[in-house]
């Protein structure tokens, strides 16, 4: 063997398995440098759906060059009109109509003083402040806010900013908002972008505007917030409840978080609020009143979802959580994930049969360790969020509900999360369009959550198959615990995987699982392996010869076996390394070969057509149609299904 290729093996392995990890806690420990602290007191008008905010900031400088300016985004500003960059050319948001309103439904926000205090000296900066809009151009929208300070900020320097701002709540739109006696406070108040190297190694700070298809990217901070509303609202906010004091018909309740890159808040009256603890954690449930009959399947969902995360990934990471069951008059505020805060979204009277409720609430529940603790950017690398909250979305319900029927048992037709989540992705019109890894504002509507959430996810089963449940695990646990607070990248993901699979499971089982991830991630292309012909040139009576023509119809591929079963219930297995688009097996047997089994365990469900991996020799024309009556059924009933969802 050639000993430089061996050398070359050998630095690789060395490289691999001992580069990225040691670097996680230096990161951690630099992460813990850029807190900012904010303080907020904020007081809502009913009638007029304002809030008035004083508010403070306190940044520091973390990076190691003089900085002359601020990033905020200022989220509300997208609904101030049809001109924002969020509504631009929408006629809809989320399938709703929202441009039947009246001016005071649509939000204003204003910003009345604006200080900023450097070296003990204030300096008024409100009219050193202007909207910006690098990413689109569109001088209409008001989503970023940059201001331009007075002297220079140091490294190591620390600033106080004082706002003082209202803000006319708008009419629900995309989730913000209010109906009736529900609000939703989400990204609220003025923050501050994200202060971060690029890939240059060089700062910049990360601070996008707004769009339709994107989530958000926040700096972990601490909170301290004041909110002060009419005593009859009942509120649900993320961080710890400290205190709360009353000033006549209203309320002013203080709350605590550490370590957040967000802080939502929601109040309604027409609602109960349900407490427990599971564990040392204080868990809060607001449901509307009509809803009590929900409220079991609520409670024992989120304590199996934390026993499960507890088991297989993470402790959960807060001391609360909050959980919102919007009504259904604001039901367009719900399903999202806010740090320590999630909101969900049923429906009165919600059949038991139907775990559509228990499957999105597991969803929402799953990003705090996602989009909460490792807060990748949600809005340059979605899939890193979406992808693995889905994932782990799927485990949880199969486990609670069984595979196969954990979605939906109902009348013989039965279907589990992992099998829709698998069908979202294969039954795109065009499987191969785009790659997972791009930013969120790449995708079309129609292919945002089939690839971030759904190929992405049905990528990580198949990993999860070919390496078992225990390795999975434990690379899961580790890039949490090793990048938890951090902003890890999709890079450093990889590495990190690349680096854990050579670790965990043999090196050529290493080498093609990971290239496997790497393909579905970073490139176009699908897989659908498929036994096309057998040919029998049957050498004598006793005697068959098989030529068995394997083809995979994509690019994407991955070494799978043949299961070959014989007349008399025998079986051999033949192993191929499916990177070429055809491979022919030639079998010289004494027994009649009656059924084939492509990919038998069925590794990898991110082949397109899993049907077509079966192949009946002397009944295929009627194996084929008994497939295509299964299909019919099933596409026939999810139709079904999903339109009762929508
Ligand atoms: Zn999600």
């Amino acid at each position: 063997m050639d000993l430089k290729l061996i050398f070359l093996e050998l630095t690789l392995f060395f490289w691999i398995t001992n580069s990225n990890c040691q670097d996680c806690g230096l990161k951690q420990k630099e992460q813990g440098r850029r807190y900012s602290y904010y303080k907020i007191h904020t007081e809502l008008n009913d009638s007029t759906h304002v809030i008035r905010t004083i508010q403070e900031i306190r940044f520091k400088n973390h990076t190691d060059i003089p900085l002359d300016n601020l990033y905020f985004y200022l989220y509300l500003n997208s609904f101030k009109n049809e001109k924002s960059s969020f509504l631009k050319g929408a006629n809809e948001i989320f399938g709703n109509p929202y441009k039947d309103r009246s001016d005071l439904e649509w939000s204003d926000l204003k910003i009345l003083k604006l200080s900023v205090v450097q070296n003990k000296h204030s300096a008024d900066v409100l009219n050193h402040s202007q909207a910006v809009f690098f990413d689109d151009g569109n001088k209409d929208d008001e989503s970023v806010l940059e201001v331009c300070l007075p002297t220079l900020f140091l490294p190591d320097d620390t600033i106080i900013l004082k706002l003082e701002w209202e803000a006319r709540i708008p009419k629900v739109i995309a989730r913000a908002g209010y109906s009736q006696d529900f609000y939703l406070f989400c990204h609220w108040f003025p923050q501050l972008g994200v202060l971060e190297k690029n890939t240059a190694n060089q700062w910049y700070w990360n601070c996008h505007q707004f769009f339709r298809s994107t989530e958000f990217y926040g700096e972990f901070s601490d909170y301290d917030i004041w909110i002060k509303c009419n005593k009859d609202f009942k509120l649900c906010s993320s961080g710890e409840f400290i205190d709360e004091i009353r000033v006549g018909n209203n309320l002013i309740k203080h709350y605590r978080a550490e370590k957040l890159i967000d802080f939502a808040w929601a109040i309604h009256k027409n609602c109960y609020i349900r407490e427990w603890k599971w564990k040392n954690i204080q868990i809060r449930l607001m449901l509307p009143n009509d809803y009590r009959e929900q409220e079991e399947r609520f409670v024992a969902t989120i304590n199996f979802g934390l026993q499960y995360m507890s088991t297989h990934l993470a402790y959960y990471p807060y001391n609360t959580l909050s959980i919102v069951c919007p009504p259904l008059h604001a039901l367009r505020t719900g399903l999202m994930e806010y740090p320590s805060l999630i909101t969900t979204g049923s429906i009165f009277g919600m059949p038991s049969f139907i775990h559509n409720a228990e499957s999105l609430i597991m969803h929402e529940f799953v990003h705090q360790y996602f989009m909460a603790v490792l807060a990748n950017n949600e809005k340059e690398e979605p899939w890193m969020d979406e992808g693995f909250a889905t994932y782990y979305e799927d485990r949880i319900i199969d486990a609670l509900f069984g595979d196969h029927q954990s979605l939906i048992h109902f009348m013989g037709f039965k279907m589990d999360n992992k099998q829709l989540t698998r069908m979202e992705y294969t039954g795109m019109n065009n499987p191969s369009e785009g790659i997972i890894a791009r930013p969120a504002w790449c995708f079309t509507e129609e292919t945002r959550k089939a690839m971030i959430y759904s190929k992405t996810a049905t990528i990580f089963h198949s990993l999860e198959r070919i390496i078992g449940q225990v390795n999975m695990d434990t690379i899961m646990s580790r890039y949490y615990q090793c990048y938890k607070f951090t902003h890890p990248s999709g890079k450093e993901f990889m590495q990190f995987v690349q680096n854990q699979l050579y670790q965990l499971v043999d090196s050529s089982k290493a080498f093609s699982s990971y290239k496997f991830v790497k393909f579905g991630i970073y490139n176009e292309g699908f897989m659908d392996y498929t036994i096309s012909e057998v040919k029998d040139s049957a050498i004598s009576d006793s005697m068959h010869h098989y030529s068995i023509v394997v083809q995979n119809k994509g690019i994407w591929n991955y070494p799978l076996s043949v299961k070959m079963i014989f007349e008399d219930g025998s079986n051999a297995v033949e192993f191929l390394n499916g990177n070429i688009s055809q491979e022919v097996i030639e079998v010289k047997s004494t027994k009649v070969l009656t059924k084939l089994h492509l990919d038998p365990e069925q590794l990898l469900l991110t082949d397109l057509n899993l049907n077509n991996n079966t192949y009946s020799i002397h009944l295929s024309d009627y194996a084929s149609l008994g497939f295509s009556y299964k299909l019919q059924y099933w596409l026939q009933n999810i139709t079904h299904f999903i339109s009762f969802l929508i």
